[in-house]
């Protein structure tokens, strides 16, 4: 499948997680499917050999919520791998034809059975090694009516020293969690941004506050 595109170019596409396993055309059904870069483009992408459709792989965006109640937020103990029995906050990919925000109350509502209400968008993280974006929103619970879905073993409510710090299912979720209670004590909320890279998750933050209209 990769006969089409030179060494350099597949490898260096490879090495950042860019390439991605395609069979068939989608369009035609054909397995001619090249890893080639298509006239006029400035990387590989798949395509067909037979009807020439181009297949385009772009970032996939997670939304979720930091369901907020008093000095509390709901966490939610995953029933699903990846990070089966680690705790998250409600997120998970948008689905087509969405907002954000009603993905990340979508969610909320799917993994713990509870409402809120979205107060603004909170931390943006960028994951380049696996393609992601993800965008957390402050909430208040409207209620405490909750329970776990169908993809959470348990969920509650926790406070700052309540947390399970080492056991947090993803690097944005920890720093989300962390930025919440910083700013918290503070009574102010920014919005918080930064890239999760490499292999190790390290952390690169950059603190972008509200615009101030005078
Ligand atoms: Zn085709």
């Amino acid at each position: 499948m990769f006969g089409c595109a030179s060494a350099a170019i597949f490898m260096q596409f490879e090495a950042r997680g860019v390439s991605f396993s395609v069979n068939f055309c989608s369009h035609c059904g054909s397995a001619e499917l090249c890893w080639t870069v298509p006239p006029g483009d400035n990387r590989p992408r798949h395509v067909c050999s037979a009807c020439k459709t181009v297949f385009y792989a772009n970032p996939k965006i997670v939304a979720g919520c930091i369901p907020q109640w008093n000095d509390t937020v709901l966490l939610c103990k995953r029933a699903i791998e990846p990070r089966h029995g680690y705790w998250t906050l409600p997120a998970g990919f948008m689905e087509k034809a969405e907002t954000t925000i009603e993905a990340a109350v979508r969610e909320t509502l799917e993994e713990a059975n509870a409402r809120v209400e979205v107060v603004d968008l909170y931390t943006v993280f960028n994951i380049p090694h696996t393609s992601q974006v993800y965008m957390m929103f402050r909430a208040k619970l409207t209620d405490l009516d909750f329970s776990p879905g169908a993809e959470s073993l348990e969920c509650g409510l926790y406070r700052e020293d309540q947390i399970p710090w080492g056991e947090l299912a993803f690097p944005t979720i920890l720093h989300t969690l962390k930025f919440y209670f910083e700013d918290r004590k503070r009574g102010d909320f920014p919005l918080r941004s930064g890239d999760i890279v490499g292999d190790r998750n390290r952390a690169i933050f950059a603190l972008r506050r509200r615009a101030v209209i005078p």
